[in-house]
């Protein structure tokens, strides 16, 4: 039996044990720097930094890094040990204050979109003490900020953190208003459900799709896929479930709240939900879990894919990204409160929300875009590219209420007057479960539903805080000048005012529906079905207003971001259209030549035998199949031939051009040689096709 309470936190460097192995002074001089953002005293850091050093090689730490989190979205690491050469030709284990605190990776090719040219300076590395130090593989890993010596930011943290602040000094003013002294500090909280798909891995290892792409490229449907809806919830596979067991001890050992695990809608698909904690570490948490499940599947036999689509025809895979608002006296701001001064003020953060998803929906939009989540987003699955807001029945009808003055009779409690003084007492946790919507309030926070099961979540939430931050702002503003005798009234009328403008941007219908596409278009709701289409919004004027003045991105740093995501959708478009043409030339068209000689040559024996017999012979299956196979494959030819030409084209093309190519011209070729190719696996003889099919990943664990 694991002893969980011993195992957990076990080898992160957290606050007990910091509180243990740290000198008073020193432990207090922490805390203040990671309460107030201040700079750290070289001495308390060389303290800290032997302390730190001194427990890691307890947990048989060798090595330190400096872990950060580059714009591909994935971590980085650079191990440097902790040998330090003596005179007499012994090393000692040594880490200063100064290693801790700075570090400069030879980083020059990680992607900065232009914020650095490759001959300037490297970037540096800088210590983030708000979220732990912990020990991974013998390596003791420094969560850091990545910047340039200009400043810019080159990671997805700093970011992150900046907007962080930010929120947490617009909501104090929001709750100085309401009368609230006690409060320090408000952090937003996050809980990352994480999709993926585990396949084994001797089926893997023998197709390239998933070795150079994470995602199937061909594939004919099983005759079996999710319809029968009995993996949802199902049983855990005793082979699973071994992998789920040291999943969960690894992450407790991290310190990683692993929480829920079950099976997912797909076949071989599955979820973990954490306890949700503070951003910024359930940001790093979350990196974490996916590195972990995709090491412990590997020794389990398997491969974890964390593709948003690796299966057609069957779910792909997000990120329930539920996100909230607390203080640090355990206020749940997104919570509807017992009274109706609680009430107030949960309607004003709920207004807020509202107001910023309706304003700034493209940058909600492309804060989850990439070539693998449009999969998910443009197609017929998961949250549609839509970007709405569900709130629930009951919470809509106090909306509507308040919108037009009426009085709210609410569940069972009679009637409460939405006057002047008294806003309604709102139901708790009546929210219906909606879960076609992209944003849903589920009674005490919101699900961000788009993001994709490989991202990081570091984008979505630093655009959540900022957007947050900028309403309550200009909340703040409105009511601080009103006086307090008609603070309610101001109060009253802002939330109204909010409701009434921004109200189309509430949906609590089916968000599948081609109905709502048409909805949304009368609504004037923007509909960016793929990155291309999502891109642009980081140079929108609107956007680089609300970024560049909460000192979150410079306008650089946006179209820095812009680039990056631009270039890498189309490498990645570039990489799978390749991809096919390999498999196709090379594995699918031999195979089926090969089949159709088969067939071919029992039909010429059967041929002959007639004819020497003098008989006429019917029809025969193989003259029936290797003849549709025959012509199926001089087809698959001319539209890998086409493929092959379309994607020579793209060579002179800027960037911008090449991803809309990529999009009108490429994808569609793509899909049509798959069709194809598809055809041919339902035709061919199982035996001869040339690499493992649906029916075997999806189902053989
Ligand atoms: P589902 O949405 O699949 O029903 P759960 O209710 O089990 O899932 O999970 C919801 C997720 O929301 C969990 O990860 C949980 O920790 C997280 N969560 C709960 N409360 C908050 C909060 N106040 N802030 C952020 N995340 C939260
Ligand atoms: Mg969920």
């Amino acid at each position: 039996m694991t002893n969980v309470p011993e195992i957990f936190g076990s080898m992160v460097f957290n606050d007990a044990v910091m509180q243990e192995r740290l000198p008073k002074d020193t432990y207090r001089s922490l805390h203040k720097t990671i309460e107030d953002g201040k700079e750290l005293d070289i001495t308390v850091a060389n303290e800290v930094a032997t302390a730190m050093k001194d427990w890691a090689v307890e947990k048989g730490a060798t090595h330190f890094t400096h872990w950060f989190q580059p714009m591909t979205g994935r971590t980085a690491e650079k191990h440097d040990s902790f040998i330090s050469p003596q005179l007499d030709g012994r090393a000692l284990m040594e880490f200063s204050g100064k290693e801790l605190i700075k570090g400069e990776p030879d980083a020059s090719s990680f992607p900065s979109g232009g914020l650095r040219a490759t001959f300037e300076a490297r970037g540096y590395t800088a210590w983030d003490p708000t979220s732990y130090a912990f020990v991974k593989d013998g390596v003791l890993c420094i969560p850091t900020a990545f910047c340039s010596y200009g400043g810019e930011a080159l990671d997805k943290k700093t970011p992150l953190l900046r907007s962080m602040e930010e929120i947490n000094t617009q909501a104090m003013r929001i709750l100085k208003l309401f009368g609230n002294k006690d409060v320090k500090h408000v952090w937003t909280t996050v809980g990352a459900e994480q999709e993926y798909f585990l396949v084994d891995r001797k089926l893997y290892d023998r197709r390239r799709d998933l070795i150079f792409c994470g995602r199937t490229l061909f594939g004919a449907p099983a005759p079996k896929g999710q319809e029968m809806d009995d993996h949802y919830f199902g049983a855990i596979k005793p082979r699973i479930s071994a992998f789920m067991k040291e999943l969960n001890e690894e992450l407790w050992k991290l310190g990683v709240y692993a929480r829920t695990e079950h099976n997912e809608a797909a076949p071989a698909q599955h979820e973990l939900a954490p306890i949700y904690t503070t951003t910024n570490l359930a940001t790093d948490q979350n990196q974490v879990t996916m590195e972990i499940m995709k090491n412990v599947a590997r020794k389990h036999g398997m491969v974890c894919l964390l593709h948003e689509k690796p299966f057609e025809g069957v779910n792909g895979s997000g990120k329930h990204n539920n996100w909230s608002i607390s203080t640090d006296t355990g206020m749940n701001l997104l919570e509807p409160g017992k009274s109706p001064y609680e009430n107030a003020q949960f309607l004003l953060f709920l207004a807020a929300m509202i107001k910023g998803i309706d304003e700034y929906q493209e940058m909600m939009r492309v804060c989850v875009a990439s070539a693998g989540n449009d999969h998910r987003l443009g197609g017929a699955e998961a949250p549609p590219a839509i970007v709405s807001v569900f709130i629930g029945d009951d919470l809509a009808e106090v909306l509507d209420c308040i919108e037009e003055g009426k009085s709210y009779a609410g569940s069972g409690s009679g009637r409460m007057e939405i006057g002047v003084s008294v806003l309604p007492s709102i139901p708790k946790d009546s929210t219906d479960r909606n879960r076609t919507s992209p944003f849903a309030f589920t009674g005490n926070k919101f699900e961000y539903r788009s993001v994709g099961s490989s991202q990081s979540i570091a984008g979505a939430n630093t655009v959540i805080n900022t957007i947050m931050a900028e309403e309550l702002k200009q909340f703040a503003d409105e009511l601080e000048k009103a006086d307090s005798k008609n603070f309610t009234q101001a109060l009253n009328d802002l939330i109204k005012r909010t409701i009434t403008e921004h109200k189309r941007i509430l949906f609590n219908g089916d968000g599948y529906s081609g109905v709502w596409e048409e909805e949304a278009k009368r609504r004037g709701l923007a509909n960016l079905k793929t990155t291309v289409d999502a891109l642009p919004a980081f140079l929108m004027e609107k956007n680089i207003k609300l970024f560049t003045s909460h000192n979150i991105y410079t306008e650089k740093e946006m179209r820095s971001r812009y680039a990056i995501l631009l270039d890498s959708y189309n490498k990645i478009i570039n990489i799978e259209a390749h991809t096919m043409i390999d498999m196709a030339r090379k594995e699918i068209l031999p195979a089926v030549s090969r089949y159709i000689g088969q067939l071919t040559s029992v039909l010429n024996d059967k041929l002959s035998a007639a004819e020497r017999l003098g008989i006429d012979m019917p029809r025969s299956m193989e003259e029936e199949t290797a003849g549709t196979l025959s012509a199926l494959s001089d087809e698959a030819v001319t539209k890998t031939v086409l493929l092959e030409t379309l994607i020579a084209k793209t060579d002179f093309m800027d960037d911008l051009a090449r991803g809309q190519y990529y999009r009108d011209s490429v994808i569609p070729a793509m899909n049509e040689l798959r069709k194809v190719c598809d055809t041919m696996e339902k035709l061919t003889a199982r035996d001869m096709w040339p690499f493992p099919q649906y029916g075997d990943m999806l189902f053989n664990i």
